[in-house]
Formats: C-alpha cells, structure tokens, sequence
C-alpha cells in the first residue's frame, strides 16, 4: 500500500502538475458558486508560489461570495501590504459574531459560569508561514479557504455551527513576497530538484523575516513590529482556544506536529496543556496517516519563550500547535525521501489544518473548560503569590516608561498610571512618570511572564531565549511589591488611550544657549535633528549647574545661540520639536556662566559632528543584527545609514563616511587591501563601532589589541553515546540577562545613572580587560548572572570580563563590545551604548582608550 502510494507520488513529480482534488479530502462536494484558487490566480495550487497580492484578492474573492467568510485587515507591514484575518463560521454564527466573541471572553473573566459552554462555539486561529520562506504554510490557506467556504453536507454545517475558524493566511507578507519572487524567477519551464540550483538558494537576507529583517515568530512578547502588534491585538479580542503556526523545516526531515519535548515546557503553563496537546495530536496523526505522509512529534521543539507563536497561546489560555514541513524551498528538491514536491508540503499542512478544525469541534467542550479553568486558577494563584503587584518607571526618562506600559497593555493586561509616590527597593516611582500593575487579575500567568527573573530550570536546552525579564531589558527600576506595600489606593488612571509624553521648555525662548540632559531615550534623535539641519551642538563631558540648583550631569548638550550659521528661527522651532515630540526637558541658559562645574565656553565642550554612517551588510552579515540597528536608526532616530555590501566595501573610497559599524558576521570575503584601506581611514579619524564577529574580526585583523579567552570545558563522563545533543546543547547560551558595571563619567555611559547595567548575551565571546584601566568603562560584575539559563561552568568566564573595549588607532577610535545591544528592537537599555558611541564616540579621551 505505501510503496504503491510513493510511487504515484513519485509519478506526479514527473508529470509535474496536480490539480485541487490532490489537495482537499476526498468525498466532498463543492459549492460551484464559491471561486477556486485557479479561477483567481490564473494557476493551480503549487505551480508557482503565490505571491502575497494574489493571496490578498483570493481571499477577498472568496469572501465576497460566500456568507460563511468574513474578512478584516488588522495591519500593515513596513512596505505596506495588508495582514488579514478571516473568520469562517456557520451564516447564522456571522450575523451575531460580536455576541459569541463576547461570550467567549466571558469564559476568562469571573463570570464565566453565565456561559452556556455546551453551546458556546470554540474558536480555532490557522496561523501561516510567519517565516515568508517557509511557504507551503501560505500557500495551503488558499485551499484551507475553498474547503470550508465551498464544502457541502451535514457534517461541515454542524462542524460551522459549533466553530469559529480564523484564519491568517500570511502573517509575514514582506519575506513571503521576497520569497516568491525570487523562487518565481528562478523557476524554468522544467523542474529542477538539484539542491545546488539558484532556485532553491535564495540570495541574502532570505525570505525569513519581516521588512527590517526581524523574525517575527520572536516578537509575541517584544510587540515592537506592527505585524504582531495588530495580530496580539486580534488574538487578545479572541483569545482562541486553539493556534496553529505552520512553518517548514530541513528538506530532508518528514512532518512535525507538538506535543514536543515534555520536560521543555515553561512551568507556568498548566500541565493538561502538554497532555490536551497530546490528544489533539491523535488528529494530525490520522491526518498524516490518510495520506501515507511520515511525521515525527516528541522531539526537537519545545514550549519556553512565550515570544513565539504557539508559547503564547499557552499563555492565553489556549492549546498551540507547530507544524514544520520538510522544504522543498523552490518548486522541488532531491530529498533523502525522494524528490519532495511543493504540492506535497502544501497538502501535508492543508490536511493538518482540517485535521486542528476537526479536533477543536470534537473537543470544542473540553477546551472550553479548559480556558475557564485557566483563567479561574490564574485568580488562585494570584491570591496566593506575595508579589501583589509591579510597579516601573523613572522620572528620568519618560520616552521608555512610556513604551514599556505599551507592551504591558497591548497584552490585555489591566495596567495603572501610580497615583501617589511610591517608595520601594531604594526608589522612588512618582506618579507622572511610573505606572502599576496589580496581580490579582486573569492575565497574571502574562505579567509574571514577563516580569519575573527566573534563575533555575528544569531543563538545559533551549530552542531560544531563557530570559526576557523586561523591566531589565528597558533597563528600568522596578519593584515586586508585596502586601504591606501594596494596596488599592496605588492605583491612579488606567493606561488606555494615554499620548506620548511631552517633556517641558523650562525658562523659555533661550537668547543665549539651550541645555538638555540625554537621560531620555530619544535624547539622540534631538541631537540628530540639530545635527541635520546644520547646527552647531556641543556635548559637556563635566557635570555642571544652573542658577536655580539644577545639576546636569555629564554628556549633556549645549546648543550656543551667538554662534550658528542657520538662523536661530530654526533652532527655536527644532527646540520646541524636541520638546514636543522627544519627551525631552530643555533648558532655557540666559548667560554662559555656571553656579558650579565649568562655564558654557569652557574646553570641557565637545563639538558633534554629525554621523554620516556605513552598516556593512549583506553576505556573511547577521541579518538579524544588521536588521536590528538599521531599524532602530531608521525608525526610531530618524536616521539614514548606508547599508553597505562587503564586495561594494572592498571597492569603495570611505571618505564620505565618518563612521563605520561592523556587526555579528563572518567577515572572510573583505581583501586584505580594504582591510589596510580601513586601518588608515580610522587612523585618520574614522570612528568604528563592532559587536560580536565585528569585535572579533578586527581583533583578528590586528587593528585593535583587544583579546579573548576561550572557555574550557570540564571533561565528562559519558554513559551514552545518545547524550551527547543533551551535554552539548545545555553548553549553549541561547540568551540570558547579565549584569555589567559602567563607569558613569565615560562618554558610552553619558545618559545612564545607575551604575549597573542589565546587558543580554548569547553565545560566549569572552573579552579580557586590558591594561589600561580607562578601556573597559563596562564589565561584568563578578556575579553576572541576572536573569536565565547559563552553563554553570561557563560563568565563572563571563563574571569580570570586559563587555566593552576602546582602542584609539592613530586619531580614530574602534569601540568593541561582546554583545548585541540591539537585540530584537525590545533591549531599549542597552540602545543607549550604542548610539552614545555613535555620538560620543569621537569625545573619547585617546589616553583612555588601549
Ligand atoms: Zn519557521
């Protein structure tokens, strides 16, 4: 029976082609009034791939003619495609949509005995390829759409009637359409399986990720990408009882379906989920089993970092499940289970979707206690927990407050401005500044998610992230506030419709010079404003005071009014910009003298420069990094840096540029005459700013002196030879919290004031101090470690070492560090290192520097 199957499967790889039958389950009948995909994209299922807009009309289409389907648009990616959301459910269900999506809410609130759960709908969300080059996930919505917009008969009525399906088609637009473009054009008339083809190869960054080249199945918790902010946005209005995230994985592997490795699950998900998960798993193995399909689902995956489609879910009182095909990346690879076809990978999540509809109707009851329960424990446990509430902020820095009570609140979590001070752990969190969020409410599963720091762990491997604390990543006070500190009359102004913070214009239309501290995270975009429209700004390396009392402390910014070449209209206007829109507090110095710390004229005065900056990118580049600093300065700084590619930089002239930033990659195609072209142009003033192998490979290249240590590992007993994925994954440091101290005066601490200083680390690049004290302005404590996993004898490694090291090469400047300070456009903390060496970095004392 199986070999008769392969080998018609192996005959329809010769033939080529296959028409929608090969798809849908076998005896059904179709409405004829209800379009095929062929009928609107002018090509079957599978002949090529779909691009994102025939995707889009497909779904209007269908939408149009059938009274099963609706359709919404929940937002728009970077390059202005649309994300949509269908919802597919019996004609009667849709006319009191708003109804049984209220109920359904009902059942996570207080309430939820006043719903009738025996006849209550459950609700299943079909989520597709959030990796765009992942693409049988999007490509099988189409069909998943057609079958249950045009099956006919009892049974899919009454499967309608009892269930609402949402279906994301496409939740990464951007990287589908990157994909398919380039899987399109390479395509010949004739297949070609050879793995070494062009088409089957796609050129850098790849289709993966989003617009700035984010992973988006990272950012569940982060919400910095408007893909996810409008998706969170949704599956909070729904909170589905079942998820399915269909991805692809190596070619030569079979199907996946979760349950997933069981010990690997994180410990505030209720253990039914694993075993619920387990039973829903009987449907895909029936599913897969149809079809003579191989698939395997204890292995590989697991549940820890709720920043990923399916952990979040868990979070939200659902069930989730990862599907990943086996690619065949273009149109049809050499496996080693034979040529695997495109149609085959787009039947084998097709059937899983049905195959997660059929399990969410047949357990509809089961899964809606399931959430009540969820839900109802959670209040339990809040009564239970000493933390009683969180409280965040500081009055130093209002921009990333701000941002931060966003996230909170984009979770559907209830969140409070504070209403009187509150004095806890040695700080004080003021009302216009700080904000509060009680634990006794349904999502306190989420908040202790995302604020908790969690040291011990029942497993060393993880798929991704061990810590995500985010009041760290902000680098932000916080506190857990117990019962004695906490009680109800905290809690001021919910966070709901709140606008961005304005900082104040204090003293004035300035005649003489305006002042402003960088403690606020937009505090170098007011500086580029300035910058760009061509005036002279000046940076204090020396704390000084004003008439009144205030203190400004180093690195602040002085902008002299007597001396500029643009007309002081424009910088009057600029100055209120900031104000207005960089929550920013500008000061208003009528002389040039100061009560204490030098005066205005003083040498202790910097002038800026304005960055004209090079991003080397493409080839051996991260594009995860590379992607990540580009965002931030280009989004959120209103910036324009060159991204520049490797061959291109081993041709170029530099002059243009004043600085160059050498992220995580291999550098191994740039010649040794741009290497020499580099040193001279940093020697004659360049300033170059590196993170991980940019750090490492100018270290290599012997323009920095900086050296590392290569940590041992002990020798091991080893029982097994199958232990050895267990003893080498539990070496890895997928990504933990640490803490380093920073030296305040430095101009890469201008802005910080506390003097440690949460850094996140993956992988294990170890930098030794150098000689000279001055260099190392940010090292590790000696107990490093802050939040999450990392190998024991790994640590004593990290503690002490150097997170940052400044080497001044003839009159330029190279500043490395060991780690990422971008990472995933959530670290706002760390932002702060890396544009201060981009502003600051030409300030640096060369005496200072190794
Ligand atoms: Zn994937």
């Amino acid at each position: 029976m199986l070999l008769c199957c392969l080998f018609s499967w192996q005959l329809t790889v010769l033939i080529g082609q296959v028409d929608l039958s090969y798809y849908l389950p076998e005896n059904n009948s179709y409405d004829s009034r209800i379009p095929t995909p062929k009928s609107i994209l002018g090509h079957e299922i599978g002949d090529w791939h779909v691009s994102h807009d025939k995707l889009v009309n497909y779904m209007y289409a269908v939408a149009d003619a059938s009274d099963r389907v609706s359709i919404t648009e929940y937002s728009r990616t970077y390059e202005n495609r649309p994300l949509l959301l269908l919802t597919i459910t019996a004609p009667n269900n849709q006319v009191r949509i708003d109804e049984i999506k209220a109920n359904h809410l009902k059942i996570t609130t207080p309430s939820a005995n006043e719903v009738d759960i025996e006849n209550q709908p459950a609700v299943v969300w079909l989520g597709h390829s959030v990796h765009g080059n992942e693409p049988s996930g999007a490509n099988s919505s189409l069909v998943t759409l057609y079958h249950f917009a045009a099956a006919q008969g009892d049974a899919i009525e009454k499967l309608l009637n009892e269930t609402v399906i949402l279906l994301d088609p496409s939740i990464n637009p951007d990287g589908l359409n990157r994909f398919s473009s380039w899987v399109n054009s390479h395509k010949g008339q004739n297949l070609v399986a050879d793995p070494n083809n062009l088409e089957q190869n796609e050129a850098w960054p790849r289709g993966r990720t989003n617009h700035y080249w984010f992973d988006l199945n990272r950012d569940y918790i982060p919400l910095q990408l408007p893909e996810s902010v409008g998706r969170i946005a949704k599956i909070q209005e729904w909170k589905p009882n079942l998820y399915t995230d269909h991805h692809e994985m190596g070619t030569n592997s079979t199907f996946f379906f979760q349950p997933g490795v069981p010990s690997r699950v994180h410990p505030l998900i209720p253990k039914e989920n694993y075993s619920m998960t387990e039973k829903i798993s009987g449907y895909f193995q029936e599913g897969m089993d149809n079809i003579n399909s191989f698939y395997f689902s204890k292995e590989n995956y697991d549940d820890y970092y709720p920043g990923r489609g399916p952990t979040y879910v868990d979070f939200n009182g659902g069930m989730a499940v990862l599907f990943e095909q086996a690619s065949s990346r273009g149109h049809a690879q050499e496996s080693d289970n034979g040529i695997l076809k495109f149609p085959f990978t787009i039947r084998n999540q097709h059937r899983s979707a049905i195959a997660s509809v059929k399990a969410t109707h047949e357990m509809r009851v089961e899964l809606l206690n399931y959430q009540r329960n969820y839900y109802a424990d959670a209040l339990k446990m809040a009564s239970k927990d000493p933390v009683k509430a969180y409280v965040f902020g500081s009055d130093k820095d209002l921009a990333k407050s701000f941002h931060l009570a966003e996230i909170v609140k984009r979770h559907d979590i209830d969140i409070y401005e504070v209403k009187n001070e509150i004095n806890a752990g040695g700080n004080s969190y003021l009302p216009e500044s700080s904000f509060i969020i009680p634990m006794n409410q349904s999502q306190y599963r989420l908040i202790h998610g995302l604020f908790e720091i969690r040291n011990s762990f029942s497993d060393s491997l993880f798929y991704d992230v061990s810590a995500w604390t985010l009041p760290l990543a902000f680098n932000l006070e916080f506190e857990a506030l117990d019962s004695k500190l906490y009680n109800k009359n905290l809690l001021g102004r919910a966070f709901k419709d709140q606008v961005f913070p304005k900082g104040e214009m204090v003293g004035g239309k300035s005649e003489y010079a305006y002042v402003f501290e960088v403690h606020g995270y937009y505090a170098h975009r007011a500086i580029n404003r300035l910058l760009t429209a061509g005036a002279r700004v000046k940076v204090g390396s020396k704390a000084f005071s004003n008439s009144a009392g205030k203190t400004f402390s180093e690195g602040s910014i002085m902008v002299p009014l007597s001396t500029q070449d643009i007309p002081l209209d424009k910088i009057h206007d600029i100055i209120e910009t900031i104000v207005s829109h960089d929550a920013i507090d500008v000061y208003n110095f009528k002389d040039g003298g100061s009560a204490s710390g030098p005066d205005l004229g003083s040498g202790s005065f910097t002038l800026l420069e304005k960055p004209e900056i090079l991003i080397m990118a493409e080839g051996g580049m991260s594009g995860g990094d590379v992607g990540e600093a580009w965002h931030l300065l280009d989004t959120r700084f209103e910036m324009s840096p060159s991204l520049v590619s490797m061959s291109k930089f081993n041709s170029i002239n530099l002059e243009r540029y004043n600085t160059i930033i050498l992220l995580d990659g291999r550098y191994s195609t740039i010649t040794n005459g741009a290497k020499e072209k580099l040193k001279t142009w940093i020697s004659k003033g360049g300033l170059v700013i590196a993170s991980k192998g940019g750090t490492k490979w100018l270290a290599d290249s012997k323009i920095t002196n900086v050296t590392f240590t290569r940590p041992t590992v002990p020798e091991r007993a080893v029982n097994n030879y199958s232990d050895y994925r267990n003893i080498n994954g539990a070496q890895v440091i997928g990504g933990s919290i640490f803490k380093a101290k920073i030296d305040l005066g430095h101009p890469i601490a201008w802005g910080f004031y506390n003097k440690e200083v949460p850094m996140f680390k993956r992988g294990i690049l170890i930098m030794n101090k150098s000689k000279n004290p001055f260099s190392n302005p940010l090292v590790y404590t000696s107990n490093s470690l802050w939040s999450g996993y990392v190998p024991e004898e790994k640590l004593p490694f990290i503690d002490n070492s150097a997170a940052v090291a400044t080497s001044s090469v003839g009159r330029g400047m190279v500043i490395s560090f060991t780690d990422n300070l971008n990472f995933r456009a959530f670290w706002y903390g760390t932002n702060k290192l890396f544009l201060n060496s981009i502003f600051f970095g030409k300030a640096i004392n060369p005496g200072t520097a190794r």
